[in-house]
Order: structure tokens, then sequence, then C-alpha cells
């Protein structure tokens, strides 16, 4: 009991945390150089500069109130035996699988709040008003959605029993599987319709990330991908030729630097005609080039 207790209580080494997300970043732009999947609009480096800069932000915004708030409560979770998964006292393997998949399943739910609730869609655009999509991307979300969702963070420890070491795991995951669905990669159309299966991918993600409304309110998964499947949601017959990347109301280059996109959320979202795209001919489940 003692040692289960003590592996559960672990963290992944600090340097071994930064490895793997520093190696899967470079990894992906180093790809995405060799392999685009969609053509960029906007400059990369500027774009770069700005939305590692909105990344910097998310990321001390995270150590400074999510890390001091919910890493005690992984531990008093644990110590407790609090939640769902600590009630049920699995093997430590099937525990932090659970934990995974569980986590992965509360997220997707957040998701789709931060689509549907005004207040949280402000904070969200920020991310979605990029112009074109790439890992620098998935870093790009405002600080103040981070602030946001410390309390569902916070719900999702304490009711499904998520110790340390199962939570550092899934952030580590989380954060290396929205680099990866989030780049600009052209992965071989067939590998990655088998890979979809399980896995998010970047034409999958491309989707929601589209200007379209009805391609936006589908792909909310964020590692596996059928929370979509289980909600009717999974959507992947639109090629990405056709997609144009962002919202709407934020198309103009000009509305888009660094401290306009920090404001966004206190401004009112602009009213543009939503854009419609013709219906397509491939089935809606079957992903496209
Ligand atoms: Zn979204």
């Amino acid at each position: 009991m003692a040692q289960r207790s003590a592996t559960l209580t672990r963290e992944i080494p600090r340097w071994l945390n930064a490895l793997l997300i520093a190696g899967t970043f470079a990894t992906i732009v180093l790809l995405e150089i060799k392999r685009p999947l969609r053509r960029s609009r906007q400059d990369k480096v500027s774009r770069d500069a700005r939305n590692l800069s909105i990344a910097l932000l998310a990321a001390a915004t995270v150590t400074l109130v999510e890390k001091p708030l919910v890493a005690p409560l992984t531990r008093a979770v644990q110590r407790n035996r609090r939640g769902l998964l600590q009630q049920a006292r699995l093997p430590v393997a099937l525990e932090l699988l659970l934990s995974i998949v569980l986590l992965d399943y509360t997220l997707f739910i957040w998701h789709f709040l931060t689509h549907k609730v005004p207040l949280l869609w402000r904070f969200h655009l920020p991310h979605h008003a990029d112009l074109d999509m790439d890992a620098s991307t998935a870093l790009r979300f405002h600080a103040g959605e981070l602030v946001l969702s410390v309390p569902w963070r916070a719900a999702q420890v304490r009711v499904l029993g998520v110790s340390p070491l199962a939570l550092a795991l899934w952030q580590t995951i989380t954060l290396m599987e929205i680099m990866f669905h989030h780049s600009n990669v052209r992965i071989p159309l067939a590998f990655e319709r088998l890979l979809c299966r399980v896995l998010v991918t970047p034409r999958m993600h491309g989707i929601h990330h589209s200007t379209v409304r009805q391609e936006t309110d589908a792909n909310w998964s964020t590692i596996f991908s059928w929370p979509d499947r289980l909600h009717g949601t999974l959507r992947l017959n639109v090629p990405q030729q056709v997609i144009t990347i962002g919202v709407a109301s934020y198309q103009d280059p000009a509305e888009l630097g660094l401290t306009k996109v920090l404001s966004m959320p206190f401004r009112p979202e602009g009213t543009v005609p939503q854009p419609v795209r013709e219906p397509l001919s491939i089935p809606r489940t079957s992903l496209a080039e």
C-alpha cells in the first residue's frame, strides 16, 4: 500500500517533461517545414512571436494560479481516498489509464462549454482567431481562459479522484497531443485515416478551426477521438484546401496584433455574415484530403 501511494504521488521529473514537450515541438516545426498541410496566410516569424508571447502569459498563469490550487488537491484526494478512482482501488496502471481517459472526456465537455457559454467563448476566441494553424496555435491560449478553467480542473480532480502522477501524465500527454493535432503537418492520408480512429489528428482538428459554424461545432475532442464519435459530433469530410482557418468576424490581420488579441475578450465581437458551405458529397465520417 505504501509502495502504491509512493508511486501515485510521484511527479514526472522536470527535465523529462521539458524534454518531451520541447522535443515534440521541435520535431513538429521541422515536419511543418518539410511537409506542410495547409497554405499559410500570415508571416510565420511574426505569428510565432505573437503566439509564443501569448503562450508565455498562459504558462505563467498555470504556474501562479492553477498549480498552487490543483497540485495540493491531487495530494489530498489521494491521501484521503476521495473521488471515483480512489474509491475503486484499482491496480496502479489501470487507475492511471482510466484517469487519462476520464480527464480527456471531461476536457471534451469543457471545450464544448468554451464555445457555447458566451463568457467562456470570449476567452476561447483568441485561440480560434489565429488565421493559420500550426504547433504555435496549440500554445496560444488566453491567460483568462486558463484562470476560468481552474474550477473545472479542480472539479475534475475531486470528482474523478485524480492522483498527482495521473494529473502530471495527462497534462504532458495533452500538451504533446494538442501540439500534434494543431500542427500543419501533412500525414499520408491512408495513415491519418487509421490514426483518427483513435487519436485526434491535424486534418480532424483543422475542421474545428474553420470559419464555418457547422464545422467549428464538430471535433471537440483532445487526445482520443471517441468522445466525438460517442456524441455524433465527429466531422471528417471537409478537405483542408477549402477550409478558411479562423473566426469569421476576425479575418483582418490588422485586428490580430498582440495587444488586440489580448484585449479581444473585453471587446464585443463584430457581427459579420456567417460563411456557409455547400453540401459535400463525401460521407461525414470519412477523412477528406
Ligand atoms: Zn475550440
